[in-house]
């Protein structure tokens, strides 16, 4: 099993200036090579392989000698990362134009997105595919940044995969050093409690036994802070040094509002994945409801794509099963207990009476228990085709999501507001 961790980074001014020099030519030829492809890409149809990409590495090497200023296996690596990139998006495959367009536009939809140009003002990375070890507090790297002082707060076990060293906008140093533990992924197994879970505005998320979780709103707990902040920033003169710290201290805002939301769902989806041997969640397609305008704000706060990840992986670690169930399921609107389903359920109803059997329902609970049956049901059938997070793509249908799905799940007030 392959497993992440993600440790802060103290290089000294030699080596910040090293890193900055690394990821500048990465970033270089990440931009040229893909250049290169959508040039290939318009002319002939096709991409450009991996070999094709790296095969251009060692005479852009004697045209532009600073390239070596970077470790060659980094560049290696972005060759790889490109290449991959591109099939990803769709972009290498066989069928006729039309169709690979359409297919490159499901996926720039529904998985990963068409490669982009990398800017210098995101963001900064570079991936070491080998040769980087943990010695003591420093992390070694090959080539000229040599050993970094590594903040480690948990010991790491296994044979080193890959390490990625980068650099947020707010100045910080990380190193994402993936590792493959050589134990085998325990058989995931059914046999225990299950839970459904649905995902709200108003309570982040409710469970199938009732238990309610307030959602934190992160950025509305920072807004203050980071009106104030971004205000002065406008105040600065373009290309100004000012300008550039005013910009620096935006961006601390918004990473500690990203590190104090992954916290929340990391102790969430934790507790979640401890407490339960089967979890259900609705699929949201979180993407497609953000392109509502009034609800986008909200929902990308949340970070319910990050939840979903975490209670995922989470629970395949630990051979539980991780279920996510079919959007078009009704789960506001069926009665749990004689699956009565009603015709209509405004949003600012929270609580109603079934009128088949008469038990009254808490609107939010009765969604999970629904989820949560659903999920039981399909492992027992055994049609395991939407379970395990495999994705059925329906293309067609993301204009019926959009008109359906922020009905269903959103905030009354946010949405009467458009
Ligand atoms: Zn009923």
């Amino acid at each position: 099993m392959y497993k992440a961790y993600k440790f802060r980074l103290y290089p000294t001014p030699a080596q910040q200036i090293a890193l900055a020099k690394s990821f500048g030519c990465c970033r270089w030829y990440w931009n040229y090579s893909l250049n290169l492809c959508q040039e290939t890409y318009k002319a002939t149809g096709k991409g450009l392989a991996r070999g094709a990409i790296q095969g251009l590495l060692p005479s852009l090497k004697k045209e532009y000698p600073w390239l070596t200023d970077a470790y060659s296996q980094c560049l290696q690596y972005v060759a790889l990362n490109l290449s991959t990139a591109y099939k990803n998006c769709g972009m290498q495959c066989r069928f006729p134009a039309r169709i690979r367009f359409e297919q490159g536009r499901h996926f720039f939809d529904k998985r990963a997105g068409y490669p982009k140009f990398k800017s210098k003002h995101s963001r900064q990375s570079i991936t070491y595919p080998a040769n980087v070890k943990l010695e003591g507090d420093y992390l070694k790297l090959p080539g000229k940044v040599g050993s970094i002082y590594c903040q480690q707060d948990r010991k790491v076990v296994g044979k080193f995969v890959s390490t990625t060293v980068s650099q947020n906008t707010d100045g910080k140093y990380y190193a994402s050093i993936i590792v493959d533990d050589g134990k085998a992924t325990p058989p995931s197994s059914t046999e225990g409690k299950a839970v459904g879970i649905d995902l709200g505005l108003t309570h982040f998320c409710i469970t199938s036994d009732g238990s309610k979780f307030d959602n934190p709103r992160h950025t509305e707990r920072h807004a203050k802070n980071l009106a104030r902040k971004q205000q002065s920033l406008a105040r600065k003169q373009k290309s100004s040094a000012t300008r550039a710290k005013a910009k620096r201290l935006v961006a601390k805002v918004h990473s500690k509002i990203s590190r104090v939301r992954e916290d929340f769902l990391h102790k969430l989806s934790r507790k979640i994945v401890n407490e339960n041997q089967v979890v259900a969640v609705e699929n949201l397609a979180v993407k497609n409801m953000v392109k509502n305008h009034n609800l986008a704000k909200a929902i990308s706060d949340c970070g319910w794509g990050q939840f979903c990840t975490m209670l995922k992986y989470k629970a395949e670690w630990e051979g539980k099963t991780y279920i996510e169930i079919d959007r078009f399921f009704p789960s506001s609107k069926l009665c749990n207990v004689c699956l009565n389903k009603m015709d209509s359920l405004p949003l600012d109803i929270r609580a109603w009476t079934c009128d088949g059997c008469q038990t009254h329902h808490d609107r939010d609970t009765n969604a999970a228990i629904n989820i949560r049956n659903e999920a039981l049901r399909i492992l027992a059938l055994g049609t395991s085709a939407t379970a395990n997070g495999g994705n059925v793509s329906q293309p067609g249908k993301t204009s019926v999501l959009l008109d359906a799905v922020p009905i269903e799940v959103g905030n009354p007030v946010l949405f009467r507001a458009g």
